[in-house]
This record gives C-alpha cells, structure tokens and sequence, in this order.
C-alpha cells in the first residue's frame, strides 16, 4: 500500500512506503523505516536533529555499537585489533591509487584503525570523529606521529588528496550538501571513497530474513542506499562517480542467518562449504548488484 504522507527525505518523492522491521535501538512508536519508491532509499523518519547526533556519536552511540564498557583502554584496543584486517583489506583495495606523497583525510575514524593501517604508504594521514573518546585513543595510544586529528574537516584547514569515509555517508543527515561542502578541501586530481551498505543485499532483498532486517536497520543510519539512491546523491552534489560492489560477509554468514536467525555465522561451515564455493557465491552477487556493501570513488 502506497501511502502519501510526507515526502522521500532524500529525494522529495511522495511515493513511499512503510517496512515493516525493527529498528535496532529504537524503542518508541515515533521512528520508523520507509521505503522511496523513486529511489530506492529506505529512510529513517523523522530524522535526529543534527545536535543530537553530535551528542549521540560522543556517547550512547559506541555502548550500542559495542558494549558500556567501551570507553576503558583495553576495551578500546579490542574494537581495534578487531577492524585493523578489515582495514588492511581497505588499504589493498585502493593501493594502486594511493601516493607516497598524498595527504589524507577519513572522515569518522573510529579509534583509527584505517589511519594507522594506510598510514606507512603517504605523507600525512588526517582523521576526525564525534567520540572524542576514540580521538583521545588515536591521540595517546597509537601515537602514529603521522596522523592528525580533528572533530570536523574543515578543522584542518587544508585541501586533501584522498578523502575516505567508510560506513559514514548513511550517517548524515543531509549527504547531497555534506558532499557539496566536501569539494574545497579536495585538490586538484584528487578522489573520494565512500563504502556504505548495499540495501540491496540479498538477506534483505531477496532472502527477506526478518530476523535479519529487525538486525540490519538502525537508529544511526538515516539512510540504506542501493546502487539508484547512491548515484543519486553523488549526481545532485554534482561528482563524477564509479560505484563497485563488494562483499564483506561470506556465504556461511548467510547460511547460519537462514538456520539460526542470528549473526555470528562467518566462517561457521567452512568445512562444508569450500573457499572456492565462497568465490562463486559473491560471485553471483556482484553480478547481481546484491552484495552487502557497495563501495565508491567520486571526482570532480
Ligand atoms: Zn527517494
């Protein structure tokens, strides 16, 4: 049922229609998930006022991510030590692109696993965050001399070469602008990655997991992109833009979803189901534009 009530916060389209999941962390009757008929963009409505999120990513945010006691050191390296492959994965993605002599900035670093992983091959490494928490933990424990941080990028006052944002763009309120208000901190020849969730998926999309979807939304992603609502937002800020798609759960994830209808399943059968089955499947659905995550390289 279509239901007219207020317009796409993305696109403006009056054409949406409500999802029928859980929000994970979201407990009242207020919020809720839809789905813009125009762009494909599931949506948060109504969205956080952006001084709430501010506040939020400083505090409730990483307790709901991680656990309340996030915020003591040892807790801290474990959520490190846990990303740091992920991000020496990111690093390979795009290591024949990347120049000794680049500067660059991440945009919502987390406690810098990313930085610190990237951070050997280019001349200075630039990373912001909300949780001054994971500032103070790049600050004091890594200690990288090479990498700078800041709350915002235009803290720095200076132009980047390559700007990364990993799960961040799902985050903000109003992307189109935000990557607008990117385009003067980037140099001449310079690139912008983006990786953010594919909505796509083919747990959400074509499997419909229930228990999977009341798992996959969340109060912190204002918006779950798919390949149409991405290339929307990257045409209305007025970037060029190759979009790629990526997997970063393998097919014993999904498998233990479909049997057990909880996560927690990487690498459960990898006994049954060989490295080489595993290729095939995401395989499938790169061809299918229905892997997990899609990743992005914009220019000017
Ligand atoms: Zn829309």
């Amino acid at each position: 049922m279509t239901q007219k009530i207020y317009p796409c916060t993305l696109c403006g389209s009056y054409d949406i229609e409500p999802i029928d999941s859980q929000i994970r962390n979201v407990t009242d009757n207020l919020h809720k998930m839809y789905r813009c008929n125009s762009c494909d963009t599931h949506f948060l409505y109504p969205q956080f006022a952006e001084e709430q999120l501010e506040a939020y990513y400083d505090g409730q945010f990483r307790e709901e991510v991680h656990t309340s006691k996030y915020y003591d050191e040892a807790t801290l390296t474990k959520v490190y030590d846990r990303f740091y492959p992920e991000a020496q994965q990111r690093v390979a993605r795009v290591e024949a692109e990347i120049k000794p002599s680049d500067e660059i900035l991440e945009i919502g670093c987390s406690v810098g696993y990313f930085l610190n992983a990237v951070s050997n091959k280019v001349k200075n490494v630039f990373g912001t965050e909300w949780d001054n928490r994971a500032l103070s933990y790049i600050d004091d424990v890594l200690q990288n001399s090479k990498i700078k941080t800041a709350h915002n990028p235009q803290d720095f006052e200076q132009g980047f070469d390559k700007i990364f944002m990993f799960h961040v763009l799902e985050h903000i309120a109003n992307p189109v602008e935000f990557l607008i208000k990117l385009k003067p901190l980037l140099k001449d020849n310079g690139c912008i990655y983006i990786e953010v969730p594919n909505v796509d998926d083919i747990m959400v999309k074509t499997f419909n997991n229930s228990a999977f979807k009341d798992f996959y939304y969340k109060k912190a992603h204002l918006f779950n992109f798919n390949e149409k609502g991405l290339s929307y937002v990257f045409e209305k800020s007025g970037y060029h833009y190759q979009i790629e798609f990526i997997q970063r759960y393998d097919i014993s994830n999904h498998f233990y979803w479909l049997a057990n209808q909880k996560p927690g399943g990487k690498g459960a059968y990898t006994h049954l189901l060989s490295s080489s089955l595993n290729e095939e499947y995401i395989q499938c659905l790169k061809t299918a534009k229905q892997t997990d995550t899609l990743f992005a390289r914009l220019t000017l």
